[in-house]
């Protein structure tokens, strides 16, 4: 891998010689469209995406390389909806988002969206489902409002006793994950023609110490420094590791658990063609899950925030009480899954925010820094539009969201965005 250092004379994101215009800060020249983003999971993938698309120079960097099954984008798959309650802000970024996933799917050699379709259900017409289903007809999006008798008949494999109101989004459904996030970075890296690729780095981090308003260069732990006139660290669940002073308890990482159990044998109720993501809205206390997609099982998983975390440290073994409460949960909603072998799990964890909005915002002090983070357990499907935003604030493209300010984010943590 080329390296960079502080002696070089002409430098970029990457340690590339270039000829954009230069400024000279102390004895190093740097490149003016260089940027450096750190953390490669799907926020910085998408923000490096974006920033190359407008002619940056782009240097992503990782400890751990993209979408690595420790970091929150590394899990098998994730829930791509529109619906989103009163909160459109995410309706319409999952909507502008899902032709990009659709785009990369179809340049990928194995599927990334995965049209399954989602239902949400729930046990009382609670204002939630009336704010999606307004949501849904302002933005033009499909949506079937479905009682519980029609849902017995589509959905066999879901038992909806206690349901009263489905919502049903056919155009949205699961994406792969882990898969999105590689296939993008490796596209990136390798460069459509005429545009300069994005260089790849697999370097740990040190936490940026300048006193002044800026920072000319980061640290890797090899104690190699790194330059770029701008930089974004989208750290996701380290984020307040790298930035405590900061970040504080603005952004907690929670334990989550995530189960697979085997369908019946040549039982096609669970696959994606009949099966459909899916959440119970269980009077506020959600479960989520997906078909068997890809043979990997079918997948189930609780929504409440777990007990909080430190990424580098917390377990990965799943416990005995998650998995009991999925197989109660299970088996009552889903009975022809009860007995079903556990085929795989998942312990990740979210990176919440005070309240669910994402952080894309610029460090207080650090003028040329960047904070992306703060996907809350929802983040993934708005990957393309967090990193269109994110390159849009950076270099100074788009208004600032009040929303994903780092001046509304609060200590004080309760859950309002789902
Ligand atoms: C179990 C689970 C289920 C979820 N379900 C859904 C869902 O259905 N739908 C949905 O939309 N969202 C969902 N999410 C949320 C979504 O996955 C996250 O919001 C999103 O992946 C966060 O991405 P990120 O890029 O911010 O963080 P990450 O993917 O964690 O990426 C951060 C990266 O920064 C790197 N890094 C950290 N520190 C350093 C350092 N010092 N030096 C170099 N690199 C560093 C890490 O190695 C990591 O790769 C779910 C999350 C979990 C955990």
């Amino acid at each position: 891998m080329p390296s960079v250092t502080r002696r070089s004379l002409l430098i970029g994101a990457g340690g590339v010689a270039l000829s954009a215009p230069a400024v000279l800060r102390g004895d190093v020249r740097i490149a003016a469209n260089s940027v450096v983003v750190v953390g490669a999971g799907v926020f910085g993938a998408w923000t490096a995406h974006h920033l190359k698309l407008q002619g940056y120079r782009v240097t992503l960097i990782d400890a751990w390389g993209p979408a690595h099954s420790r970091s929150s984008s590394g899990g098998e798959s994730r829930l791509t909806r529109a619906a989103y309650g009163k909160d459109d802000i995410y309706t319409r970024m999952a909507m502008d988002s899902l032709p990009q996933w659709k785009e990369l799917s179809a340049a990928a050699g194995l599927p990334i969206f995965v049209p399954s379709g989602i239902l949400f259900f729930f046990p009382n017409e609670e204002p939630y489902v009336a704010d999606s289903i307004a949501a849904h007809k302002r933005f033009g999006l499909a949506t079937e409002v479905l009682d519980q008798a029609h849902m017995a008949r589509r959905f066999p494999m879901i038992d909806f006793t206690g349901i009263k109101v489905g919502l049903y989004e056919p155009d949205f459904g699961a994406l792969m994950a882990r898969r999105a996030v590689q296939t993008l970075v490796w596209r990136l890296q390798r460069g459509a023609r005429g545009q300069i690729p994005v260089n790849l780095r697999w370097e740990s981090i040190e936490r940026p110490r300048d006193a002044g308003d800026h920072i000319e260069s980061i640290r890797t732990r090899d104690g190699e420094w790194i330059s770029a006139a701008k930089f974004v660290f989208a750290l996701g669940p380290w984020l307040p590791k790298l930035f405590p002073e900061v970040i504080g308890k603005r952004i907690l990482p929670t334990r989550q658990e995530v189960f697979y159990f085997a369908p019946p044998a040549g039982d096609a109720r669970f696959l994606p063609a009949a099966m459909p993501g899916w959440a119970d809205f269980n009077g506020g206390d959600i479960f989520y899950g997906f078909p068997d997609l890809e043979g990997r099982g079918v997948k189930f998983a609780h929504d409440q925030h777990g007990v909080e975390v430190d990424p580098d440290t917390q377990s990965r073994e799943p416990t005995r009480a998650a998995l009991e409460e999925i197989i109660a949960f299970r088996d009552r909603r889903f009975p022809a899954l009860r007995g079903a072998q556990l085929s795989g799990a998942e312990v990740c964890q979210y990176e919440n925010s005070s309240n669910g909005d994402f952080l894309i915002d610029f460090h207080p002090r650090l003028k040329n820094v960047l904070l992306v983070g703060g996907g809350s357990g929802h983040g993934f499907k708005h990957g393309p539009e967090v990193g269109r935003y994110a390159a849009g604030r950076l270099i100074g493209l788009v208004e600032a969201e009040p929303r994903f300010s780092l001046a509304s984010k609060s200590e004080t943590h309760k859950r309002e965005v789902h």
